[in-house]
């Protein structure tokens, strides 16, 4: 694959990692809510049952059928903000794979992963801004480490210094290491031994290079 598409694709896994992320924290915040919105619920029902003091010394009571509607019930509760940022993020994913025409599937980020062999390497590398935008902004929001393990020992055959990265979040065949963002491929005369060395573009091994195949499967 071209750098650019191993980019892709390494934006792409790195993205639904975070995402699973962010929806367990949205399961979170639900939750969270609905406790909530349960004692608000509660405290009113108990509100609506506490004797009105009146002339006649009589105790009255607000509507009976309250306390059997908070016990049934969940009570609505609205998207946090957590939810609806998931929402946004999911909007950007498939306004991009419209963009692309790429076929509806039930999360579009899938569709994307999916296409960037496809794709040509310009396409891939906008797509992949568009991709680390939306990882980056997750990440910072949930305070998450950027995806990658470092691979200390490892030189990279361009620069020499051992600044790698493996990303390997997804299965096998989609692995990449990667060097420092400015660590850039010189072209033809480039030492860097990437299948395609293209000018300009980061550094990324893909899976069939021999830093990748040599990570230990559980890295
Ligand atoms: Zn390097
Ligand atoms: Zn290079």
């Amino acid at each position: 694959m071209h750098p650019h598409q191993l980019h892709a694709t390494r934006a792409a896994w790195s993205l639904t990692h975070a995402r699973r992320r962010l929806n367990d924290a949205v399961a979170q915040e639900a939750a969270e809510r609905r406790a909530e919105a349960r004692v608000v619920a509660a405290a009113s029902s108990l509100q609506a049952w506490r004797p009105i003091p009146g002339p006649s010394g009589r105790g009255g009571h607000g509507d009976p059928a309250g306390r059997a509607v908070v016990d049934t019930l969940e009570p609505d509760v609205r998207d946090g903000r957590l939810a609806r940022f998931a929402a946004t993020t999911t909007q950007t994913l498939a306004w991009l794979a419209d963009a692309l025409r790429l076929p509806a599937t039930s999360d579009p980020i899938h569709a994307l992963g999916d296409a960037v062999p496809a794709l040509r390497p310009t396409t891939c590398r906008e797509l992949t801004l568009w991709l680390d935008e939306a990882d980056t902004r997750i990440r910072d929001r949930l305070h998450l480490d950027p995806d990658g393990t470092d691979l200390p020992g490892r030189r990279c055959p361009r620069c020499a210094r051992r600044q790698l990265t493996a990303h390997t979040t997804g299965p096998r065949s989609t692995w990449t290491v990667t060097c420092a963002p400015t660590c850039l491929c010189i072209g033809d005369d480039c030492p860097c031994g990437m299948d395609i060395r293209a000018l300009d573009v980061p550094h990324v091994w893909g899976p069939d290079h021999q830093l990748t195949t040599t990570l230990p499967t559980a890295a």
